[in-house]
């Protein structure tokens, strides 16, 4: 395996994991990677389904402890980077920017599970519409985030809205969204920020990372050289998951660097 660094994964700390934070080092070592990063939920002002309330807090200091003792018990076997996957709403630009320098993290990810207020992990955030039109709603959401909300390292699955519709990414492309897609990759780049791609899209039964081919080209195509390479995992089995098959597609895609972070500041390592 050429990629050794997984860069989004989730423990119990995470309220959607059940997964001892020393199960998934421990599982990460045996695959043979070399770097991880914890990226657990904090996604304040989530809408959430009734009985799931609080479930994207995140108790950081909790975390942060244990983290460090999983750090210093592999010590020089594994690198463990203490990150954390921001939820993204404009409404919550203060809070974000006190959360973001409230401890030292090595690794931001920004993502936007919510998008006027509905997570598009629920059906009802595309009824009444065409899938298209969801599509281009969420797109137009993530602009303003990248726009507005500059306290992150790298945009998290950036096209998450196509794993969730009737027909998932069948009749989705780059170019029905061209336009969108080009602006949020501009601010990106102008602003230094990378992209990731998560592999949990070909979990999620698509045929494509999250985001798709296309957007990864396109991005490196503008100059874009910030990527790092995510499972999503929420257990030790994922970890690492299709991570031959992001190799490939970064490669394909003109990529010859990935990225691990040390204190917010991009490493490149060899594809
Ligand atoms: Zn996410
Ligand atoms: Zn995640």
């Amino acid at each position: 395996m050429a990629i050794k660094a997984d860069y989004h994964m989730h423990s119990s700390f995470s309220g959607d994991s059940s997964a001892p934070m020393a199960d998934m080092a421990k599982h990460a070592l045996a695959l043979g990677l070399t770097h991880i990063c914890f990226t657990e939920h904090y996604d304040p002002d989530y809408i959430y389904p009734a009985g799931e309330e609080g479930m994207f807090e995140l108790n950081t200091d909790s975390y942060l402890y244990e983290l460090i003792k999983q750090k210093s018990k592999y010590n020089g076997q594994l690198e463990i980077a203490f990150g954390v996957e921001l939820g993204l709403q404009p409404h919550l630009k203060r809070q974000l920017a006190l959360y973001a320098k409230s401890h030292d993290f090595d690794f931001i990810i920004g993502s936007s599970h919510l998008c006027s207020r509905k997570d598009p992990y629920y059906p009802v955030f595309f009824e009444g519409r065409s899938e298209d039109e969801a599509h281009q709603e969420y797109f137009e959401a993530v602009l303003e985030c990248v726009k507005t909300l500059p306290y992150f390292d790298v945009y998290g699955h950036l096209d998450y809205v196509v794993r969730y519709g009737p027909t998932k990414n069948d009749s989705y492309t780059y170019q029905k969204h061209a336009d969108v897609f080009d602006k949020i990759l501009s601010v990106l780049i102008e602003n230094g920020k990378g992209i990731e791609l998560n592999t949990g899209g070909f979990r999620s039964g698509l045929s494509q990372p999250n985001p798709c081919v296309e957007i990864l080209k396109r991005y490196r195509a503008l100059g874009g050289e910030i990527i790092t390479v995510g499972s999503d995992a929420h257990a030790p089995k994922d970890i690492a998951a299709d991570f031959d098959r992001a190799c490939a597609l970064l490669k394909e895609c003109g990529f010859a660097y990935y990225c691990v972070f040390q204190k917010r500041i991009p490493e490149y390592l060899k594809l």
